[in-house]
């Protein structure tokens, strides 16, 4: 300002003395000169300031007179802004990432309920569209009544757990919701189908496990019940005896239940440690001994077994799995039939314990089932050759303790096949426990 009245009062200075040396209205002439001037200088200066605030994150233009002063302090407001800013938007974007790394949903909703923001997690849970669905009641978008008449009270001192379905699956879901702000609310999604899952599995359990004992418990109270009441010389020798050898088949069928249940456990608990070298082989024929017990006489036993093959595991869990398998067989198999045991190498370096049967066999749809605890085919029949239900369960958490798979192949009314399959790197090449290759395979 001080610089233009200066131009000014100089512009008249050279005015007057001009105009004192050749009068009046050259002086004048000159005065207006000076003033034309200085406006034009200023259109200029006004020129490259306008172009300048088109680009204003750009350092202002350098030597606009008067404006300079004006543009520096403006200039670095605006920088400093700038950087607030930005500070700002970092900042969100960390909350943001942490909001989107929570292994739980967060929704965020305005006074009236209507959809805020949400994270990916509380979109798959509740199939929310953040575009879509900004701005929509959540009413509308989660449609269930009992969300509806959760989300409307005053107060959430408790989670809803609500059943979602979607594309015909069903998903349990944890929701709690919380008021925050001003008169804003957060909603927390948690999915707890698998928790859910589990706990029924587990009630399931306790009420199979408490039927499979009340059958033999029953039974085995009942005769109890009839030797006490009836008079000694009641019955013949015979039939006490015939008696007692009835209670003591529930006694055994309540003993083997226990040891299974036993053995399950133990698979559920004991950490999988890495094992030593197994003689397969000998435990083979422990379980063979067994099931020619068992089978009497009545089938026929066809044995292939490659002695000098082990695999590194744990001694007790596979001869559990070899010996259940194989009383299947027996169990299942009638009288005259053929039953077949093959260990053998595979042409992938890895080992094979087969068990087929001539028996029964399985329906196909039942055959996904079978290692599922306390199935049967038929109840009666697993009954009344002592099965527990438990039989292929623990084999196949045997199997896959040893990294191995079980394979059943069946055809009702023609036989059936179970086969354990270890990976290569479970064999042993020889009896010092050396793991084999794929070249010692060869
Ligand atoms: P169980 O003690 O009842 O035999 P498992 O778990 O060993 O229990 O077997 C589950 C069911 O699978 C059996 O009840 C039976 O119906 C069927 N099963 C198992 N092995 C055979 C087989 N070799 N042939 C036909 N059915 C079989």
């Amino acid at each position: 300002m001080i610089k233009t009245l200066v131009a000014i009062a100089l512009w008249a200075l050279g005015g007057w003395l001009l105009g004192a040396w050749l009068g009046a209205a050259t002086g004048w002439a000159l005065f207006a000169l000076g003033l034309l001037i200085m406006v034009l200088v200023s259109g200029l200066q006004l020129s490259r300031i306008a172009r300048w605030v088109r680009h204003i994150d750009a350092p202002p233009p350098p030597s606009v007179g008067p404006w300079d002063e004006i543009l520096a302090p403006i200039y670095r407001k605006l920088k400093q802004n700038r950087q607030d800013l930005q500070e700002r938007s970092r900042n969100f974007q960390r909350a943001l990432l942490a909001a989107e790394a929570l292994p739980d949903g967060a929704l965020t909703l305005a006074p009236d309920k209507s959809l805020h923001w949400c994270n990916q997690m509380a979109a798959g849970h509740l199939g929310l569209n953040l575009e879509q669905d900004r701005g929509h009641s959540i009413l509308n978008v989660v449609r269930s009544p009992e969300f509806a008449q959760y989300a409307r009270q005053d107060r959430w001192d408790k989670p809803l757990i609500l059943h979602l379905t979607r594309a015909g699956h069903t998903r349990t879901l944890m929701l709690h919701l919380a008021p925050y702000g001003v008169g804003q609310f957060l909603m927390v999604t948690r999915d707890i189908t698998q928790i859910e899952r589990l706990e029924n599995t587990r009630k399931d359990f306790v009420a199979n496990v408490s039927h499979e004992m009340r059958t033999p418990l029953t039974v085995l109270s009942g005769f109890v019940e009839t030797l006490l009441d009836l008079p000694e010389d009641a019955l013949t020798a015979d039939q006490r005896r015939h008696y007692l050898e009835l209670m003591a088949q529930q006694a055994h069928n309540m003993q083997a239940l226990v040891a299974d249940l036993l053995a399950l456990s133990s698979l559920e608990t004991t950490p999988n440690g890495p094992g030593a070298p197994v003689h397969v082989p000998a435990l083979i024929r422990t379980a063979l001994t067994q099931s020619q017990a068992l089978s009497n006489g009545q089938h026929h036993f066809d044995v292939q077994v490659d002695d000098g093959l082990r695999v590194v595991g744990q001694d007790s869990e596979l001869a559990s799995a070899v010996g259940n398998l194989l009383t299947n067989a027996v169990r299942y198999t009638p009288a005259g039939g053929t039953i077949t045991i093959v260990w053998a190498r595979q042409a992938d370096g890895g080992a094979c314990y087969q068990v087929r049967d001539t028996g029964i066999g399985i329906d196909e749809a039942d055959i996904p089932r079978l290692t599922e605890r306390f199935f049967r085919v038929n109840r009666g029949r697993s009954r009344a050759t002592g099965g527990t239900g438990l039989g292929l369960a623990i084999t196949k958490h045997v199997a896959l303790r040893h990294q191995a798979t079980l394979d059943i192949q069946s055809t009702p009314g023609e036989g059936s096949t179970f086969s354990i399959r270890f990976p290569a790197d479970r064999v042993c090449a020889d009896t010092t426990g050396r793991m084999s290759t794929k070249k010692d395979a060869a």
